[in-house]
């Protein structure tokens, strides 16, 4: 279990990132959703070690994580959002120096755990390859590769699928949701669909704060009764985010369709609508939950 207790951060230039985090977080994949800027980052690389908080404690487990970084490091698999790579060594080299760094010093060991990794992560077959030759997709699972050489009790993944093709983001879903069966994964994101696709647990985040942590499956339950849908001509649509809590509209056939939230049935022919994760989160991010 990692708990997260009262973490605050502020930048040098003002910027509130953390305004007191507080989150419990199990065994499995966990969600952290939340619009650019919404203070991810800064929670993950705190997590990791990477930054000091202002405030604030992490447990895992037992251990006291800001007091005792090397500890929590050893025990730690991080992919960050910007994973650089030596774009003229292959796969199986920089796996195979990665090992030696991070203390796999038996040539078998090493060599077994390498074979194993890249077998994991589907790469066995691209491994003479030079990494500045792979593809979005293939760089990031070989960032789990990396993150998995020395069986890390919890893994952070930092927005891992923007910038993947549906294919690729469905692979490394794949990949992300094996491994999440025996440890914890902390997977932070924009984009709701990961975290419907692969998370028994979330929390959405915005502007250093929590606004909510449950089950994907439970905060959409809540949600039943209060989603209602209307389709509108787009000459109409003007004035109606004053008039309605509306949580999304999508053209369709040149009309719009707009979803909006509210305890009780609106005006003018809206219809109920099932709730999904999207108008939980958006629910959530525009406060019309408290
Ligand atoms: P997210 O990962 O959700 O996009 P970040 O943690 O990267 O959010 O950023 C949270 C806020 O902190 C943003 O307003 C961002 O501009 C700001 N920020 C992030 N890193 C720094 C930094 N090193 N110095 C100053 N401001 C920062």
């Amino acid at each position: 279990m990692l708990t997260i207790s009262n973490l605050k951060k502020t930048y040098p230039n003002g910027v509130k990132a953390l305004n007191g985090v507080n989150l419990k977080i199990g065994k499995g994949m966990f969600g952290l959703l939340g619009p650019n800027g919404a203070g991810k980052s800064s929670l993950m690389r705190t997590i990791a070690t990477l930054q000091d908080p202002d405030e604030g404690a992490i447990v895992f487990n037992d251990l006291n994580v800001l007091g005792d970084k090397e500890k929590m490091r050893s025990m730690l698999g991080y992919l960050p959002q910007e994973f650089g790579v030596y774009p003229t060594s292959s796969a199986e080299d920089l796996l195979n120096h990665l090992a030696i760094l991070k203390g796999l010093t038996d040539v078998r060991v090493r060599k077994e755990t390498v074979d194993r990794l890249l077998e994991l992560t589907n790469l066995s077959k691209h491994r003479k390859k030079n990494l500045g030759g792979y593809s979005g997709g293939m760089k990031q699972r070989f960032g789990i590769a990396q993150a998995l050489l020395a069986h890390p009790k919890i893994i952070i993944v930092d927005e891992p699928t923007a910038g993947l093709d549906p294919d690729e983001r469905d692979r490394f879903h794949n990949l992300l949701s094996q491994i999440g069966e025996n440890v914890t994964v902390i997977l932070s994101t924009h984009i709701v669909s990961d975290v419907s696709d692969l998370c028994q647990d979330m929390a959405i985040i915005n502007n250093g704060r929590v606004l909510v942590q449950q089950s994907p499956l439970l905060a959409i339950e809540k949600m039943k009764g209060k989603v209602w849908q209307k389709i509108f001509d787009k000459s109409e649509v003007e004035g109606c985010s004053s008039k309605y809590k509306v949580i999304s509209m999508r053209l369709t056939h040149g009309k719009v369709m707009m979803r909006v939230y509210g305890e009780t049935l609106p005006d003018n022919g809206f219809v109920s609508a099932t709730p999904d994760l999207e108008d939980v989160y958006f629910a959530h991010i525009r406060s019309y939950i408290q």
